[in-house]
């Protein structure tokens, strides 16, 4: 996880209705769900991983019922729990270690464990904070949690057990991690380039230059696995002196963010502080430079139906490459079509929706 940059999670909630279901190690695709599998391409039930859920580990109670948010995730982000590169992989030492982060967070005054599913050095998968199984199985809904400041109740997150800055994460472990990811992937309709790591959205090194250096080849082997594009979106640099329709867009989102600045095209103090202060709310390094933690915590997806600054956004750039949309905020059946068309033109999933990797093309 990394430092202690990590917000609470509020919560609140019914008690699971799978407790029989969390009271054994979990091996998730034989029928246990009649989840939807949205995402194209085979589930392939053989290789997700068994998960043992907190019952089975030995967890202790939330100190408040979690709150469980009816929308899907859309991402998956991984961190490095920054402890000792133990050689025990044996499943005692694997709940010990579910045990100890709980305790850990329990201590912080958080309400359970901070993370949604834990992987030991021996590539033992374990759920973290309670209903993270369950609310996979279902494939519908999301634990709200505290890994990513700013993203706890949009992402999914998976602590990996060791300390990865110089050494190289052992292969039971990372074989675990490409099928959690997969598991994650099919279950919940991601693509294999929504899966990030912690320092992406937040000032740490999280999850170690090595665990973060693979998560090209853990993307590229999820997408082995499940289909889809593995490549990541690419966000521009922006700073003090920049013009044009990128910076317009980034105001927009500022704006969508509750910033009250002005849309003018222009990269200036102002703007250069509504960065900084953006930057600080979120945990992103504060340097007033719109770069990549910037831009992943300022975007998310929009669909038909969407509304408010962040359309507009959309909208603008559109327009400005000709589309002859209105830059009203409201995501309606024009807005889908130019964005569809945009999607054509750029070899993207032409669906009409502005996913991370649409919104890298439209600002890039
Ligand atoms: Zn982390």
């Amino acid at each position: 996880m990394g430092s202690s940059l990590h917000s609470g999670g509020r919560s609140y909630g019914r008690t699971s209705r799978r407790a029989v279901l969390l009271g054994g190690a979990v091996v998730l695709g034989t029928g246990i769900s009649t989840a939807a599998v949205r995402y194209a391409g085979p589930a392939r039930a053989a290789a997700e991983p068994p998960v043992s859920g907190c019952d089975r580990w030995g967890a202790r109670p939330p100190s408040r019922p979690v709150t469980v948010h009816s929308a899907r995730p859309h991402k998956v982000i991984v961190h490095h729990t920054d402890s000792p590169n133990v050689q025990d992989g044996s499943q005692a030492h694997a709940f010990a270690l579910a045990r100890s982060i709980q305790d850990s967070h329990l201590g912080r005054g958080w309400i359970d464990s901070g993370q949604h599913f834990t992987i030991s050095r021996g590539g033992h998968v374990m759920e973290g904070r309670h209903r993270s199984l369950e609310t996979l199985l279902g494939g519908a809904a999301t634990v709200e949690s505290a890994h990513t400041t700013a993203q706890n109740t949009v992402a999914i997150g998976i602590e990996n057990e060791g300390t990865y800055d110089t050494a190289q994460p052992p292969s039971a472990l990372y074989a675990s991690l490409v099928d959690l990811c997969a598991t994650l992937c099919t279950r919940y309709g991601l693509r294999a380039y929504q899966i990030y790591g912690h320092r992406d959205f937040n000032d740490t090194d999280c999850p170690g230059d090595l665990l973060y250096a693979r998560l090209p080849r853990l993307r590229a082997d999820v997408a082995a696995r499940i289909g889809g594009s593995a490549v990541a979106p690419v966000w521009p640099t922006l700073t003090v002196g920049a013009t044009g329709e990128r910076v317009r867009s980034l105001q927009y989102l500022l704006r969508q963010h509750g910033s009250g600045l002005l849309v003018n095209g222009s990269y200036g103090s102002v703007t250069d502080n509504a960065v900084r202060a953006f930057q600080d709310a979120v945990k992103a390094g504060v340097d007033g430079v719109a770069g990549q933690q910037t831009w992943n915590q300022l975007v998310a997806p929009l669909a038909t139906g969407g509304s408010g600054e962040a359309v507009r956004a959309v909208q603008s750039q559109l327009a400005a490459r000709g589309a002859g949309l209105r830059v009203d905020g409201a995501f309606g059946p024009a807005t889908r079509s130019a964005v569809a068309s945009f999607q054509a033109g750029a070899s993207l999933p032409a669906d009409g929706v502005v996913d991370a990797r649409t919104w890298g093309a439209l600002v890039t």
